[in-house]
Formats: C-alpha cells, structure tokens, sequence
C-alpha cells in the first residue's frame, strides 16, 4: 500500500480513537498494513485480523451521531404507585401506565422535539410482543410503532406468522422520537443513557403483560434491553435470551432486510420467528416451513 496512504488511515483510526470509538473498523488488509504506532487498539494489531460478520446495515436510526451527553438523568418510576388503585383488566393497567409514560420529561431535549410520546400498540394480553428501538419520523407523526417502511415489513412478517398486528403487542425500548438536529432528515441510534432511562416503561409494559415469548428487533433494541454485548446481533440471532423470566429472541432489525434483499437473511429472520411460534405453541404448516427456502433445482 501507498505509505501516504497508509499514514492517512493511521491518522484517521488515532482520531477515532481519540473521540472514543474503541474499535475503529477498517479493511482487513489495510488493518494489518498499518503502522505499529495505530495498533495499540486490538482489532488494528498485525498479524491475520478477526474475521468479521457482515456489519448489519445501519437501520435508520443508526446513521446520524448522537449528540453530546448531558448528565444522567434518573427515572425513579415505579410500576406499583402508578398502578395504585388500578384494579382492572392489563387493558386499564396499560392504560395508567401510558397515561405516566406520555407525560414524561425526565429526557428534556426528546420532551421538547419529540411531536408525541409512541407508547405502544396492540393486545394488551398478547402472547407475542415484538421490540424494536425507537420511534422514527413517521411513528412520531402518527402515535404508533413500526408504521414507516420498516413497519410495513414487520406487518408482513406477522402476516406470514397468521397473526395480525392487533394479536401482538408493539413497542420499542425508547418511546420518544431521538431529536435530530434542524433541518435534518432521518433518525439517529438513541444513546445508551436515553435507553436506560427509558428502559424502565417497557419493563413494566412487558410486566402488565406477561408476554410468552418477546422478539428483539435489531442490535439496538438488545443493547437497550440487555446493556451493551460483546457480540453481534448475527451471533445473537438463532439463540434466546431472557427479560424478567420471558424468553427474548433476537432478530435482524426490518430495516435491514430493506436494505439487503437476500434470500438467505429473510429465512434467518424467518427462522427466529419459527422459533417464536413454536414457543408460543402456533400451529406451524408445511408452506410456513417453507418460506424463504431455495426453491430446489
Ligand atoms: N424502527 C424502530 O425500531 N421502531 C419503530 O417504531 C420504527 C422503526
């Protein structure tokens, strides 16, 4: 390689390093090009680099930075006060607790952006809850998850499960839409210091309704149920994890099948799902079973 070149990556992965991106990620073949003063980081060390998954395309919200982080903020929210007098049906439980939820202004910059609160949709006594990671452009215009482009997706997903949105619970880990600057378009990942903060209402949502089996819709959903992982979503995938005693099964985000049209990812995702409904005990058929297959030769 080029040594100007090679001094350009260096600087660029000093930089990024500098502004706390630990693993600066870079080709492989220049990654082991690189001078030693740039190999401090492990995954820039000489010799065979890791061998990498597909990064999973950026979902929407993944393509703009966060902005700087102000101090923690703390939500003391507690299920049993806000529940207090609540003697109802999971429908009037949710109810109050969308009531505390859509009112909240512990995150003040998302409280001032934000058009409305997107709590959450569906049956209140659903078996199958679906979470993905923050509402969007559209889902903030129009109250409800997954109503954009990605949501047209996971109502076709929950179509070919034969069940309907309104048989399933829909929410995500952040209910309000990550700010963005003016005159911006698209969405940004929310940080991990919103999610924690947020995190607290779907956990009470999920506690309300007693879900069988809840599907993780991308990395960032994960990250906000479970913290930060030492792995990917790829490796996530095809295994469950568990929330409060209800079992999680991690998927790719439906923004990344928008993005990567291969029949080889939609079964994958459609594999999780299979997992999802033999959990739930729904009657799988031989066509279901099929789905996303290469058709034979
Ligand atoms: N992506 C999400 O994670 N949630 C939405 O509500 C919409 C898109």
């Amino acid at each position: 390689m080029n040594a100007e070149l090679r001094q350009h990556a260096a600087r660029y992965v000093e930089l990024l390093r500098r502004h706390g991106k630990k693993e600066a990620w870079l080709p492989t073949g220049l990654a082991r090009r690189l001078p030693a003063s740039s190999s401090s980081n492990p995954s820039t060390k000489s010799g065979p680099a890791p061998a990498r998954e597909p990064k999973p395309a950026p979902s929407p919200a993944m393509r703009n930075p966060a902005p700087a982080t102000n101090p923690k903020p703390k939500n003391d929210f507690d299920l049993n006060s806000v529940l207090q007098g609540v003697k109802g049906s999971k429908a009037d439980k949710l109810a109050a607790l969308r009531q505390k939820t859509t009112t909240c202004k512990i995150c003040p910059h998302l409280a001032k952006s934000r058009t409305q609160v997107v709590f959450g949709v569906g049956d209140p006594e659903a078996k199958l809850m679906f979470v993905g990671e923050a509402p969007g452009a559209e889902e903030d215009k129009q109250g409800e998850p997954f109503v954009g482009l990605a949501g047209k997706l996971l109502t076709k997903m929950i179509t070919a499960m034969e069940l309907t949105r309104e048989q399933v619970y829909i929410a995500n880990v952040l209910k309000c839409r990550p700010d963005m600057p003016a005159n911006t378009s698209g969405n940004r990942k929310p940080t991990r210091t919103e999610m924690d903060t947020c995190l607290p209402y779907l956990r009470a949502q999920v506690s309300i309704i007693a879900p069988t089996v809840i599907v993780a819709l991308g990395s960032t959903a994960v990250e906000g149920l479970f913290g930060p992982q030492k792995t990917t979503i790829s490796r996530l995938r095809g295994t469950w994890m568990e929330l409060d005693g209800v079992p999680v099964r991690p998927t790719f985000h439906p923004s990344y099948l928008l993005h990567n049209q291969d029949l080889a990812l939609k079964r994958l995702v459609w594999t999780d799902l299979l997992a999802a409904m033999e959990k739930l005990s729904l009657p799988i058929s031989e066509k279901q079973l099929g789905y996303f297959l290469k058709p034979s030769a």
